[in-house]
């Protein structure tokens, strides 16, 4: 399989490569050339398997070239063998429609873990077959922050630049990434910036050719192509315990970047039976304004208590767009020029009539926010974070036809944001013990300004250079 850039001029790449690559050099995003498809006996024949053999069967095409299938799951076994659960991504029966799909059981407690914990270990694996090094720069309003810290740490080859806005993620999400001493992990608690700040730094980096050309700069975020080939699995583990492919299921997706909910639609692509994706977004609704009016236009960040949703850019959006469109690379390069000039852009006919065939959207403020949470333990007895109670009430409110099965991705542990839970239901999760003594252990990060200058000069100073 080679990959190709949603801006039509950066070379193909093979799976390694764009793994490696992050960005493409025209600014754009890569995309498998084509979606591989599979039939209804192929997927029916896989249900009933452990999570690490499906997820080797669902990526085998994607990897073809770099990877050889047997190679493919011993990393999937290792990978998913450090989830507390057997199942890795259980699901959980709420009512006698909606059900939530629990992705929080890996190491840092968020959704992440599940592609991180794996891409950590391809990084690993094609940087041992030559003697280059990786420079990770990151963006995080959260989640991202700590999973990929957590699949790097200690790596050989690898160093890791995080960068978080300084004061807007919570205490557990920050001291899930400051603890990790590791020296090839820095953090970088950027002052009076956004996560759209953060991230606007990390994609100029790709771009600056003064970097590049000393430093492999390398992605973690989901602009990378492998996060996203990782999560497509999870929506085949649960299409495939709720029936299909001989039943259609709807997902509901708490989504900031769009990437998450993107790989829902490659599963879709790839001959898995949805009924219906639901964009689930809290007030800062860029996507739901782009689905539901086709206005993508840039608000400002507003903090509420589901901060890795609190996005008004979302890279994956540009994948998606690129598929609807026609793939056609010119035409969206200049649609994206046109965003990055004026902050705004209107979709254009074809884009909207795709989109509106499978997604729809919903938009959660706080009060919807804490009265899903409360819902969720008056009635079902389930603590949930204020990431999925936007996804579940996104689920609820979307009026997906009775028989349908309704799956609410549950992207983060409640305890990862104790004080909403407790607020809203007056109970205060608990950290599950295999996170143990986060909040004695020492920190360590740096305090910068928030600004590209600054944060190139850091990463210039101790990162190790290509070769
Ligand atoms: C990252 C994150 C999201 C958003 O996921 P995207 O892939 O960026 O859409 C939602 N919830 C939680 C808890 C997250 O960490």
């Amino acid at each position: 399989m080679d990959y190709i850039s949603t801006r039509g001029s950066a070379p193909a790449l093979d799976f390694e490569g764009a793994t490696l690559a992050g960005l493409a050099s025209d600014g754009g995003l890569y995309v498998p050339r084509e979606w591989p498809r599979f039939s209804e006996q192929e997927i029916a024949s896989w249900a009933g398997l452990p999570y690490a053999e499906l997820a080797a069967k669902v990526m085998a095409p994607f990897v073809e070239g770099s990877l050889t299938e047997e190679r493919l799951l011993e990393l999937t076994t290792q990978a998913y063998g450090r989830f507390a659960h057997d199942a890795v991504t259980p699901l959980v029966q709420l009512d006698s429609q909606q059900w939530l799909l629990e992705l929080f059981h890996g190491p840092t407690l968020a959704f992440k873990d599940v592609a991180l914990q794996f891409l950590g270990l391809l990084f690993e694996e094609f940087l041992g077959r030559s003697d280059r090094n990786l420079t990770i720069v990151g963006a995080t309003s959260g989640d991202t922050g700590s999973a990929a810290i957590d699949a790097v740490a200690g790596r050989a080859k690898v160093d890791i630049f995080m960068l978080h806005p300084k004061g807007r993620v919570s205490d557990v999400q920050r001291r899930q990434m400051t603890t990790v001493l590791a020296p090839n992990v820095h953090n970088l608690a950027l002052e009076h910036a956004s996560f759209d700040d953060a991230q606007a730094i990390v994609k100029r980096m790709f771009n600056d050719k003064g970097m590049t050309d000393r430093f492999a700069i390398g992605a973690v975020n989901s602009i990378n192509w492998a996060r996203l080939m990782a999560q497509v699995v999870y929506y085949f583990a649960a299409g495939l315990q709720l029936g299909a492919p001989g039943r259609k299921v709807a997902f509901s997706v708490p989504t900031g970047n769009f990437g998450d909910v993107f790989a829902g639609y490659v599963a879709a692509q790839m001959g898995l039976p949805i009924e219906r994706l639901i964009v689930a977004t809290n007030v800062n609704d860029i996507l739901h304004r782009a689905l539901a009016e086709g206005d993508y236009s840039q608000g400002t960040v507003t903090p509420t208590a589901a901060p890795s949703m609190d996005i008004q850019v979302s890279s994956n959006f540009e994948r998606l767009l690129f598929d609807l469109g026609g793939r056609d690379g010119g035409a969206l390069a200049e649609q994206m020029a046109g965003f990055e000039a004026t902050k705004a852009m209107k979709l254009t006919n074809a884009q909207r009539e795709g989109a509106s065939a499978l997604f729809s959207s919903a938009r959660a403020d706080a009060d919807e926010m804490a009265s899903t949470i409360r819902w969720a333990y008056e009635h079902c007895g389930e603590l949930i974070d204020p990431h999925t109670a936007c996804g579940l009430f996104a689920a609820r409110s979307a009026g997906i036809g009775a028989g349908i099965p309704v799956v609410t991705l549950a992207t983060a542990h409640p305890a990862k944001f104790p004080e909403a839970v407790e607020r809203a239901t007056g109970q205060r999760p608990t950290l599950p013990t295999r996170v143990g003594d986060l909040f004695e252990r020492e920190e360590r990060y740096a305090s910068i300004a928030g600004e590209y200058g600054a944060v190139a000069a850091f990463v210039a100073e101790h990162a190790s250079p290509k070769v």
